[in-house]
C-alpha cells in the first residue's frame, strides 16, 4: 500500500467511515495516500447542520491523515445519476488518479443517495478510462487498478452477483470507533458505532479472526502473483 493512492467517495459526511473506516486506517498506516469525496454535506439529516456535519467529516479526515473533497452536487436526498454527477466523479478521477477506488454498494433498499452514489463512481470510472468522452477532454484518461464496494448499513448488504472480499481489520477497531465517534450528531440516538463494530466482529468470527470488514468486486479479481495466494483464506463457516 506504500505510496498508492485511494478514493474513497461517500454521500453523506458520514458514509465513508462508517462503512470502511477501518480498512482506510489500516491502508493509511501502510503508507497509501487517502483522498475522500463527500457528495453532500449531510444538510437533509434528522440529526446535525450542514455545518457541523462537514465540521465532523473535516475532523474524520484529519484523524485518517486524508485530504477530504465537496464536489458540488445537486445535494443531499438529490443525489442522481446523472450524466452532469457521473462527469463530475469521473474529473475528480482523473485529477486524483487513484489507485485503488471505495464506493458504496448499489443495492436498491437503502438511501436512494447511497444507491446513486454507486452508480455515479461505477459508471464515472469507465469514462474517466474511456479516451475521447467528450467533456473530458482537458484531463488524461485514468484506469484504476480495482473499484471495490462497501456497506454503509446493514440492510445494504450487496451481494447479489458481486464478489465478496473479508478482510481482517482486527488491529484498527478501537481506532476505527474513535473515527465513527467523531460524527457525533449521527451517534446520539441509534447507536451506529455499536452496529458497525458488531457486523464487523460477526463477521470477524466467520472468518476466525478479531473483526473484518466485507468489500465487494463486481468483477472478478487477479492475483498478480502466486506468491499473494498464501494470504488467502476461506472463511470458517
Ligand atoms: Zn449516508
Amino acid at each position: 500500500m506504500n505510496g498508492k493512492r485511494i478514493l474513497a467517495f461517500g454521500a453523506h459526511p458520514d458514509d465513508i467511515e462508517f462503512g470502511c473506516g477501518a480498512l482506510l486506517l489500516d491502508v493509511a498506516e501502510r503508507g497509501a495516500h487517502l483522498d475522500l469525496a463527500v457528495l453532500s454535506r449531510g444538510e437533509a439529516g434528522t440529526h446535525g447542520d450542514r455545518s457541523k456535519r462537514e465540521d465532523e467529516a473535516r475532523q474524520a479526515a484529519e484523524m485518517l491523515g486524508a485530504e477530504i473533497h465537496f464536489p458540488s452536487t445537486a445535494g443531499d436526498t438529490r443525489i442522481r445519476a446523472d450524466l452532469d454527477t457521473t462527469l463530475l466523479a469521473a474529473k475528480m478521477i482523473r485529477r486524483l488518479r487513484p489507485n485503488l477506488i471505495l464506493a458504496p454498494t448499489g443495492h436498491l433498499n437503502q438511501h436512494p443517495d447511497h444507491r446513486e452514489t454507486s452508480r455515479i463512481v461505477r459508471d464515472g470510472h469507465r469514462l474517466a478510462r474511456y479516451g475521447k468522452t467528450p467533456g473530458l477532454e482537458d484531463l488524461d484518461p485514468h484506469a484504476v487498478e480495482a473499484l471495490l464496494f462497501y456497506d454503509i448499513s446493514s440492510e445494504a448488504l450487496g451481494t447479489d452477483g458481486l464478489t465478496p472480499i473479508l478482510v481482517d481489520v482486527s488491529p484498527q477497531v478501537e481506532k476505527w470507533k474513535t473515527l465513527m465517534q467523531c460524527h457525533s450528531s449521527q451517534t446520539s440516538n441509534l447507536d451506529y458505532t455499536d452496529l458497525q463494530l458488531s457486523r464487523a466482529r460477526t463477521l470477524g468470527i466467520q472468518m476466525g479472526v478479531g473483526s473484518a470488514l466485507r468489500l465487494y468486486s463486481e468483477g472478478p479479481l487477479i492475483v498478480a502473483s502466486s506468491a499473494d495466494l498464501s494470504s488467502l483464506r476461506s472463511p470458517r463457516l
